[in-house]
């Protein structure tokens, strides 16, 4: 293990890439140990950590605090809780959810930990549900074999988890040693350049990240473009579900902490692996966005597919008909969209009740009635949307992505802890498990002198800004190319429509915005499109959330990972990285 964390072999160049966003030159300066960038499980989790360790931790959050995905988790978060289960176990489900690219020590680290993570949220004053005699309830979601789910509130898993996360942050926001900045939106990942000793083989120098460029829409000293600097940078900003026409994701989900990581040259990894959840409420073909989730627990409880002509299917797809693996469901109604020419089919939960409905599923029920369904009525129209990102910024086990001095945690990561595929409720599990990791390993460092604070250099190379009606392109191209189901053909139109659209955007002045937050974030949204179309072309296999329908089986060449970054003349750079651990689960017994 390197000084930074994994360091990919030989690159083969691809297009230019911007190394940072068009912004006004910072106006002010903030300073911290510690730079905390999002406010959902991983972020938080990190800052209140950190907190205890370090002098000064600084955490900022684009909208409010409890913006992300967090909030709207709703099965739950997985852990070997029960005295009938074993890590050994959930590490067995994960594995063999992940396809073959799992790392098998993440995978490990994740298991063994979050027990301790979970009971940590209960000691924090998380409400998880119970069972009559007080224990915490435990449920069994698809690819586990046990009942080791735990959730809160029946279906609102994420915003208790989040409630009781941000009251304790609310109780030390005042302390001296931790700043809390709202509405402030990270532009860019500073870098300095460390000279290096050249008498230790380890201390190579070489670029570090020393803070973040920000635009704050606050007031006082902190308002506009300014700059943290700090020793260290947690990235912690959640996934990208933006990218896409549709998804599950909050607004925030823009890809920006994997855009910004990627320009400040980290590595990136796993970006083809994208999670497509089959039943979202179909909102009609102009709807953008995030979309309300229907989550399987309704196929669970006896929910059918019904195609736009009242048609059964699922029975002749696959032998768990409705209860099939997420990516096969998701791709028979893909199929069955285009047999019929519809845009969605049919979730059919009427002879379930209302009084059930209401009672087990309050928060799905709630936002079906916000768009005029009531499922004990109504046949309630769905259609597969971007629901969760298995890849990110690459970081080795303590969270330390190649880039000295970042770090990433939470979905915007790429820990190798889904592989391929995720787990359901693996990832708020995983959010906890590797933010505590890194502020373990951080305030050691610190305290270490490591990591000292360095001043940032502005880097060489081009800045880009996308004018914001960009952003419907973006989602269109990504969506009919690396979407549900993808071909070579599909991903060379999107790759070129990627491609033309800066330079069709500065063709058109009348829509070139100055730069704000819809422009930055459709810049990013942009530079995760191109980046995931580029990988989605090169893996010619299928495997987890990649379905290549030009190259339908899984091939053991494709075994690793494809790892991106911007290399110093300002190209995408791509490698892979073949995974030889074998999995061996023995010793966790
Ligand atoms: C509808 C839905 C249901 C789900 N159900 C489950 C479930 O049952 N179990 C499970 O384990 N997982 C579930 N997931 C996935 C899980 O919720 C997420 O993977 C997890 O919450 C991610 O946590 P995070 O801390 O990494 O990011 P998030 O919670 O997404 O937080 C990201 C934070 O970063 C901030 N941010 C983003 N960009 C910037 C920027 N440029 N500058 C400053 N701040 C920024 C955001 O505002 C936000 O505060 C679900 C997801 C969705 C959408």
């Amino acid at each position: 293990m390197t000084e930074a964390g994994p360091q990919p072999g030989p690159w083969a160049a691809g297009p230019a890439v911007p190394v940072r966003l068009a912004s006004a030159p910072p106006g002010w300066t903030a300073h911290a140990d510690v730079i905390v960038v999002g406010s959902g499980i991983a972020g938080l989790t990190a800052a209140l950590r950190l907190r205890q360790k370090v002098d000064r931790v600084l955490l900022v959050t684009k909208t409010v605090l409890d913006s992300g995905s967090t909030r709207w988790a709703q099965g739950g978060i997985a852990a070997a809780l029960d005295p009938e289960d074993s890590p050994a176990e959930h590490l067995a489900d994960t594995l063999a959810a992940g396809g073959g690219l799992c790392d098998e020590d993440a995978v490990h680290a994740l298991v063994v930990e979050g027990p301790r993570r979970v009971r940590d949220l209960v000691d924090l004053g998380t409400n998880f549900d119970r069972t009559a005699v007080g224990e915490l309830a435990l449920t069994r979601e698809g690819g586990h074999h046990r009942d080791r789910v735990a959730h809160a509130g029946g279906d609102a898993t994420g915003a208790e988890i989040s409630r009781a996360l941000i009251a304790a942050l609310e109780a030390v926001r005042h302390d001296p040693g931790i700043e809390v900045l709202e509405h402030a939106l990270v532009l860019d990942v500073l870098t300095a350049d460390d000279p290096g000793d050249p008498g230790d083989p380890d201390a190579a120098g070489g670029p570090v990240a020393c803070g973040v460029t920000l635009h704050v829409i606050g007031e006082g000293s902190r308002d506009g473009v300014g700059a943290a600097v700090g020793r260290a940078v947690v990235l912690a900003t959640g996934g990208i579900g933006q990218v896409f026409a549709s998804t599950t994701n909050p607004r925030e989900a823009t890809g920006d902490g994997v855009a910004a990581a990627l320009r400040a040259g980290a590595a990136v990894a796993d970006l083809e692996f994208v999670q497509f959840h089959p039943t979202v409420l179909w909102l009609g073909q102009a709807a953008r966005g995030q979309q309300p989730l229907i989550s399987e627990a309704v196929r669970g409880e006896g929910a059918l597919l019904l195609d736009v002509e009242g048609a059964r299917f699922m029975p002749e797809v696959h032998e768990l008909a409705e209860l099939a693996p997420r990516d096969v469901v998701a791709k028979a109604i893909v199929r069955r969209m285009a047999a019929t020419g519809a845009d969605h089919v049919f979730l059919d939960a009427r002879h379930l009740g209302r009084d059930f409905l209401r009672r087990r599923f309050p928060t799905i029920v709630a936002a079906l009635a916000a768009h005029g369904y009531d499922p004990a009525e109504d046949l309630v129209p769905v259609a597969p949307a971007q629901h969760y990102h298995s890849g990110g910024v690459l970081v080795d086990r303590r969270g330390r992505a190649s880039l000295p001095g970042l770090y990433a945690a939470g979905e915007v990561s790429c820990t190798g802890v889904h592989g391929a595929n995720r787990l359901a409720s693996n990832s708020l599990l995983e959010g906890i498990v590797f933010a505590s990791r890194i502020a373990a390993d951080l305030s050691g460092r610190l305290a270490a002198g490591d990591l000292p604070q360095r001043e940032p250099v502005l880097r060489t190379g081009r800045d880009a800004l996308l004018p914001a009606p960009a952003r419907s392109a973006v989602q269109q191209a990504a969506t009919a190319g690396p979407g549900v189901i993808r071909t070579a053909a599909g991903l060379e139109r999107a790759a070129a429509r990627l491609a033309r659209l800066p330079d069709d955007a500065h063709r058109r002045p009348d829509v070139a915005g100055a730069p704000g937050t819809a422009e930055w974030e459709t810049t990013n949204l942009h530079l995760v499109a191109t980046v995931l179309t580029r990988v989605a072309a090169l893996r010619e296999e299928t495997r987890g959330g990649h379905y290549r329908e030009d190259f339908p089986d899984t091939a053991d060449a494709w075994r690793g990972r494809l790892v991106s970054r911007v290399d110093a003349d300002g190209r995408l750079a791509t490698t892979f990285l073949p995974l030889t651990r074998e999995v061996d689960p023995a010793p966790l017994v």
